[in-house]
């Protein structure tokens, strides 16, 4: 087996090493990973400029382009042999509601995904975390298990882990995705030539964060797992937009 693995931290990134680290107990591992922290760079792909990969001195790839370039690299070129599936994280931080839109670790999975192998995203929700360890050792156990035990092919796996210590947690949880209130207002401030400048101010409270969200999940201790799948489509909403489109004449 060979895992492709990335990150939206940069390659030298602590969750990314720790995930190296214990993937490569279980498997041939290829880390190619951001030169620089892309968090937030969702499923961008870099069409205005060439790529640039290099081996660094932890054998990681460095890649100066973002996580869905990595990963669209890795598997189109850059590795002589295709990867078996593609794993992303450790995240510095939750990826949970409405994070998934933003996410350059979940895009980084997509983009797995898209060229057609099984994917997952490993985030801990910390932004100091302690405990990478133990979101390394679920990510082997479940990648076991996915090996052995297929799950469809439209099927992302989006994982967010307490950071605990492994005998804290409480067990695995299948979940939705929660939502948040809508994002906390820019932060102004002056530059040095007293310019105004703007900071994007922090996502959202949790607004729906009930019982089998993923939020839910982790706040209670327990290790959230959401099947992600790609279709954006409201189908339910598909008969009543017929209906809505009769009313425009061209
Ligand atoms: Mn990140």
């Amino acid at each position: 087996m060979h895992i492709l693995i990335s990150n939206d931290d940069g390659y030298l990134a602590p969750g990314l090493t720790a995930l190296a680290k214990k993937l490569a107990e279980i498997s041939r591992v290829t880390v190619v990973a951001p030169d620089r922290n892309r968090s937030a760079a969702s499923n961008s792909l870099t069409l205005d400029m060439p790529l640039r990969a290099e081996r660094m001195a932890n054998g990681f790839f460095s890649v100066d382009g973002t996580p869905t370039d990595c990963v669209h690299l890795a598997i189109t070129g850059l590795l002589e042999t295709e990867p078996d599936i593609v794993v992303s994280g450790i995240n510095n931080g939750e990826n949970m509601g409405d994070d998934v839109l933003y996410s350059g670790t979940v895009a980084a999975a997509t983009e797995g995904r898209f060229l057609g192998l099984p994917s997952m995203a490993v985030s801990i929700n910390a932004r100091m975390p302690q405990h990478n360890e133990t979101a390394a050792i679920i990510a082997a156990r479940l990648l076991e298990e996915l090996l052995k035990n297929e799950l469809p092919a439209d099927t992302i796996l989006n994982v967010n882990v307490p950071d605990l210590p492994l005998s804290e947690i409480k067990g695995l949880k299948s979940t939705r995705l929660g939502q948040r209130h809508r994002s906390e207002p820019v932060i102004e401030g002056r530059d040095p030539r007293n310019k105004k400048i703007y900071w994007v101010g922090p996502p959202g409270a949790h607004q729906d964060a009930g019982e089998g969200t993923d939020f839910h999940a982790v706040e209670h201790g327990y290790v959230s797992i959401t099947p992600l799948k790609i279709d954006l489509t409201n189908h339910q909403r598909l008969n009543q937009l017929d209906d809505w489109l009769k009313e425009i004449e061209l």
